[in-house]
């Protein structure tokens, strides 16, 4: 009987939990309330939000890398057409 009764606290206790459980949409990892944050209805954890910024963050450098690249490819195409006419 006793453990009737501690099993159905413990389903409480774990269907309270799940409440404020949330599954992490980028690591799949499971974390609470707290160190997590909401993007549009998904759940991100702290780690991976940290990652995000990061990658945010060096953004403008990224963009930039890409914009020399695309700029050397097109002065490259441009000079071997110049040698071939
Ligand atoms: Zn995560």
């Amino acid at each position: 009987m006793e453990s009737i009764i501690e099993n159905r606290k413990m389903e409480a206790y774990v269907e309270h939990k799940t409440k404020e459980m949330h599954v992490c949409f980028l690591c799949g990892g499971i974390f609470y309330k707290k160190p997590g944050k909401v993007i549009g209805n998904r759940w991100i954890c702290i780690d991976c939000l940290k990652s995000l910024k990061e990658a945010l963050d060096g953004l403008d450098q990224w963009e930039a890398e890409l914009a020399i690249e695309k700029e050397f490819n097109e002065r490259y195409e441009r000079a071997l057409k110049g040698a071939h006419d």
